[in-house]
């Protein structure tokens, strides 16, 4: 089970004056289970990547396949595929629509001809894992919530799909340090107890580190550097420094290794061999 780009490309306003290439040739697989940091400057391509992924975005040459279907077909096998890649906006918030919390989250369910009982059933699974109370909150208007609150409502909506792949775009931007730690709980309980790949775009190198398994970098349509991100960060800071990205004070890297239980010196010392 994979979702994997061959030969793909993207460009904007193909045959126009702003014509843009927005994602260079590029090649590669995500597995199933996998956590994946996404990191670049902006307009970089990020967005762009992440789209492709789920077929929002057709690419302008190559293919992308979801557990070994082409995703730019119009079959009705493809289009069953695309939801298992459920995918999270950046301000997810301003997608809220219904009059209750629950009614929102049902939106994505309802569509896949479920009874009431399973819905229902999935709403409450859906705000347990976003840390939301069915009894407290499900009648509540999502509007009078918090910024935090509301976005975890719209999170919810998109878990509520079941799908095998979640994208998030920017999912904690704006928000303090708790807004942050509620977004991520829900998602790393539900990636570690279902399997489900995460693919998170973020600006924010703490969450990126504590979460992420795998780290994809770009810079100008294409991938620069894909691996572990304790490699990148303590090794490649020249390369993310020209790329335009905020590196990491040394000392957090040095607080990253040290939570996994890694030494720098060992790995120095590896190195030189
Ligand atoms: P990021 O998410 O890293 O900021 P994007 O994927 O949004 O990057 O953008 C990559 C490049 O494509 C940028 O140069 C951007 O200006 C351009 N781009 C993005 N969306 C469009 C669009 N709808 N039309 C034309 N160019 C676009």
């Amino acid at each position: 089970m994979s979702i994997r780009l061959e030969q793909v490309m993207y460009t904007y306003g193909m045959g126009t004056p702003f014509e843009k290439t927005a994602l260079n040739e590029t090649n590669i697989e995500i597995h199933e289970g996998e956590f994946i940091g996404i990191i670049g400057h902006t307009g970089s391509g990020k967005s762009t990547f992440v789209q492709l992924l789920n077929g929002l975005l057709h690419p302008t040459q190559g293919t992308v396949t979801v557990d070994g279907i082409d995703v730019g077909l119009k079959t009705k096998a493809a289009m069953d595929m695309r939801h298992k890649v459920g995918m999270v906006f950046q301000y997810p918030e301003y997608q809220l629509f219904e009059e209750t919390i629950a009614r929102d989250i049902a939106f994505g369910p309802r569509n896949f001809g479920l009874s009431e009982a399973e819905i229902d059933e999935r709403v409450r699974e859906a705000m347990d894992f976003v840390g939301l109370d069915y009894q407290t909150y499900a009648e509540r208007s999502p509007f009078r919530l918090s910024g935090g609150q509301m976005r975890r409502v719209a999170i919810a909506g998109v878990i509520a799909i079941h799908p095998e792949y979640l994208i998030l775009d920017e999912p904690s931007a704006g928000l303090d340090p708790a807004g942050r730690r509620e977004i991520f709980s829900g998602i790393q309980r539900w990636h570690e107890e279902k399997n489900i790949t995460v693919i998170l775009v973020s600006h924010n190198m703490e969450d990126i580190s504590r979460m992420a398994g795998r780290l994809i970098v770009l810079s100008q349509g294409d991938i620069i550097l894909d691996g572990e991100p304790l490699d990148i960060f303590s090794t490649q800071q020249e390369t993310l420094r020209s790329a335009g990205v905020a590196v990491p004070p040394v000392t957090e890297v040095l607080q990253y290794l040290q939570a996994r239980g890694f030494h720098l010196n060992d790995r120095v010392h590896t190195m030189d061999e």
